[in-house]
């Protein structure tokens, strides 16, 4: 036994291979050294970056090196933060670093170099400490590195001194991170500088917000953790119910988390967020450069902050005093981290909501099924708006079969259309048709009233892929099993798993003719054939092909708020909550391509993607149409997104499930293998099956609660030159079904060759 007395700490080093190591505090370091605090320690021949997890009077350990020094002034992890890490370990199989290396901005995990700079002037009321580090300053021509510093003024509360300095204006620190050097006030105004804030009105709630408001206001009151599932049609006005709740929570002196999909999607509600607490928001998303986000993280470690807005990993953020957690559109595939810590966003903000004792809410028009059955479980509490705003209609959709050489149309409501007066014909065309007659007559007509339209096809690029028309051999990618898709602008065809291009051509590599030739659309062709269907039109397209430079996702969605481009064809990204209320028409085009995925939750995807996007239409004056172009019409997707009836979705989808055994009825975890050898997968993955049934029959519990399903290959079996395996393990309990996923580590241990991903919760299980 260790029992110097000085004492020890656990401290937790931000890379995924390491579980937390032991090490001395020395002395001098004693009265500085707290948990949650950012340490510089000695590791093999290098100095690293930990965090200081737990603070021990003795360890087992015989030997330790010592922490060198405090790398700041204060912790940046308080204790429900740190307890949350721990809780994301354990739930996600994962090690602490692991952990912490999501959780800390990049910078945060190693040593900034830091610069202390002295200012001109005098300065009076120092103390000894204070005195000695500005001596030292002119000494050395007014600039020091703080590490040197550190190593000259030993004792003392260093870092308490210099912010004192820096906060009466004596000198001024200049971080360097890689790439950067400015001024952390100015990272910060540069990041949180919104664009011109109109003035934005505040509404008076209407009766289904009023409920829906006071009932989280009650709980706020109250104090305590709950969690709200808020069911609000598309525009029924819940981001003002979110506002109104954020507000409380300040009054109550507490902060906000407000997590959306995807943040360059969404600058209205970060404009909207920003006007109601000027100056108070911090923004963290992954497009923010390192010096921003880690200028946006300190801001926020400062207390500086009331509200944090965020995407996935947001979930993070170091608010002190947290009061209140909001996830919008909480069935948002994107909150799910598909790779490193494979986390649910929005599964660790209700933990984390448990762990501050604070309500959270999760807001969208289409909850997920796992949601939903949770508040008829009574787990969450059911909040619902089943109007929009000022009573404004839902919009009327429609589906045009694609499958007929006639395409027909449906008409609910007794044929009952919008634009009634010359209702345009159904396409009588035998050929197939990238957009429909009757999409095109109301594509015309809404233009020429001045209207804008929204088109959208889940799948971007010209083609589909293409194809030898002599001998039907299809271009694939060389490191993935998937089909290249063609991309015509580019002039090149591209693998949209691993980003493998190469020139386009029409040569055969199989028998050597000029006789390949794209086969499926994308958007970039569907963009072409609206500039021939209306040639006037301002036509914009937004997919990743076009947003992939900085800052291109927020112009083009500004200009489509502004009315500047009539028709904006795009991908899933055009689905996501914009509030544009010139918008009246909506197409969505190969409505059930989601339908046709492998994965059980293909319904529920198809049937969120085709209500988010027709929730687009209608948000103004005017009331909106939809027209669905599919060929499943009769799919209970598409007939229950028809009557607008997430109810009646939810029932059938639910009865799937049970007869099934999927969520929410059974957790799953996904153990997949992968590996450069396609046999050496292979073997790996049946040992693993094996071994994991044998455990399972000769324990009696596991036998009778875990199935497990595979090994077979996944339906991506080759992604970035890795074969892949997998095995899925299905179970009522997720504490049965973790343990033997642990076990599942233990089986196979990290090795070069073949390596053992553990997905809890999985969502993309291609
Ligand atoms: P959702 O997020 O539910 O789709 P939003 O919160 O974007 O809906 O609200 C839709 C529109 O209605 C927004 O333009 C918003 O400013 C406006 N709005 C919200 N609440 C009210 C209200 N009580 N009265 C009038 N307009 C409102
Ligand atoms: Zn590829």
């Amino acid at each position: 036994m260790n029992k110097e007395a000085g004492n020890f700490a656990r401290i937790v080093i931000p890379t995924p291979l390491k579980e937390p190591l032991i090490y001395k505090v020395p002395d001098p370091l004693w009265e500085q050294i707290e948990i949650g605090m950012r340490v510089l320690i000695p590791l093999g021949k290098r100095k690293v970056t930990g965090v200081v997890l737990e603070l021990l009077r003795e360890t087992v350990v015989p030997e330790t090196r010592a922490i060198l020094a405090p790398l700041d002034d204060r912790p940046i992890l308080d204790a429900a933060l740190l307890q949350l890490s721990q809780w994301v370990a354990q739930y996600y199989l994962v090690t602490l670093g692991e952990v912490f290396g999501t959780l800390l901005p990049p910078s945060l995990r190693s040593e900034t170099q830091r610069t202390l700079l002295l200012k001109p002037g005098t300065f009076s009321a120092c103390d000894a400490l204070e005195k000695r580090i500005l001596d030292r300053l002119r000494q050395s021509k007014g600039k020091i590195s703080v590490k040197r510093l550190t190593g000259e003024m030993s004792g003392g509360n260093l870092y308490g001194a210099i912010e004192r300095l820096e906060s009466i204006g004596a000198v001024e620190i200049r971080e360097r991170l890689p790439g950067h050097r400015t001024r952390r006030e100015k990272i910060f105004l540069e990041a949180g500088s919104a664009p011109t804030l109109e003035a934005q009105p505040r509404f008076i709630l209407n009766s289904e917000q009023e409920q829906a408001f006071r009932k989280i206001d009650q709980r706020l009151k109250e104090g305590g953790f709950e969690t709200f599932l808020l069911h609000g049609v598309t525009g029924s006005g819940k981001t003002e119910v979110y506002l109104r709740a954020m507000e409380q929570t300040r009054r109550a002196g507490r902060s906000s988390l407000i997590l959306i999909p995807e943040i360059s999607l969404t600058p209205q509600l970060i404009d909207r967020v920003n006007a109601r607490f000027p100056g108070r928001v911090g923004i963290l998303h992954s497009a923010l450069s390192a010096a921003e986000r880690w200028a946006q993280w300190w801001h926020i470690v400062r207390g500086k902050v009331d509200v944090v807005v965020g995407a996935r990993s947001a979930v993070f953020a170091p608010l002190a005093n947290l009061g209140l957690i909001i996830v919008d559109e909480e069935h948002d595939p994107s909150y799910k981290q598909e790779e490193g810590l494979r986390y649910n966003g929005r599964d660790v903000a209700v933990v984390r909501g448990k762990l501050s004792a604070c309500p959270v809410i999760l807001g969208s028009a289409t909850p997920a099924i796992e949601s939903y059955q949770n508040s008829l479980d009574g787990r969450y509490r059911l909040l619902e708006m089943t109007q929009r705003v000022q009573r404004r209609p839902l919009p009327f959709i429609e589906t045009i079969d694609l499958r007929s050489r006639f395409n027909r149309s449906q008409q609910p409501n007794g044929g009952k259309v919008p634009l009634q007066t010359d209702s345009p014909p159904v396409q009588q065309s035998g050929e197939h048709r990238l957009i429909s007659d009757r999409l095109a007559v109301f594509l015309r007509k809404n233009y020429q009233a001045s209207r804008q339209s929204l088109i959208f096809l889940n799948r971007r690029g010209f083609s589909n892929f293409l194809q030898c028309a002599l001998c039907g051999y299809v271009l694939r990618c060389s490191y993935c099993s998937v089909t290249l898709t063609l991309h015509r602008k580019q002039k090149n065809v591209c693998c949209h798993h691993c980003n493998f291009r190469r020139a386009a051509t029409t040569l055969c590599p199989e028998c050597g003719n000029l006789t390949l030739s794209g086969v499926g659309v994308g958007t970039e062709q569907i963009e072409e054939a609206l500039h021939r269907l209306v040639p006037e039109a301002r036509i914009a397209r937004m997919d990743r092909d076009t947003t992939s430079k900085r800052g291109a996702h927020g112009e083009l969605i500004r200009s489509w708020e502004k009315g500047e481009i009539d028709i904006l064809v795009g991908t899933q990204m055009i689905t996501k909550g914009h509030d544009v209320t010139g918008v009246t028409l909506v197409g969505a085009l190969l409505a059930d391509l989601s339908l046709n995925l492998p994965d059980f939750r293909s319904g529920e995807r198809t049937f969120q993607l085709l209500s988010q996007v027709a929730g687009r239409s209608g948000r103004g004056d005017e009331p909106g149409t939809v027209i669905i172009q599919t060929y499943a019409p009769d799919h209970y997707a598409i007939q229950h997104l028809i009557d607008h009836d997430y109810k009646g979705f939810f029932a059938a989808e639910i009865d799937f499930r049970r007869a099934l055994n999927y969520p929410p009825f059974s957790r799953l975890v996904c153990l997949r293998l992968e590996g450069p050898k396609f046999e050496e997968v292979e073997k790996k993955a049946r040992m693993l099956g094996t071994t994991l049934r044998d455990k399972t029959t000769k324990n009696a519990r596991l036998r009778e609660t875990i199935e497990i399903l595979g090994p077979a290959p996944a339906p991506i079996e080759k992604l970035r030159n890795r074969y892949r395996w997998q095995l899925l393990l299905k179970g009522k309990q997720s504490s049965s079904l973790l343990a033997l996923a642990k076990q599942a580590r233990e089986v196979l241990p990290r090795s070069r060759s073949v390596r053992l991903h553990i997905d809890v919760d999985p969502y993309n299980m291609l």
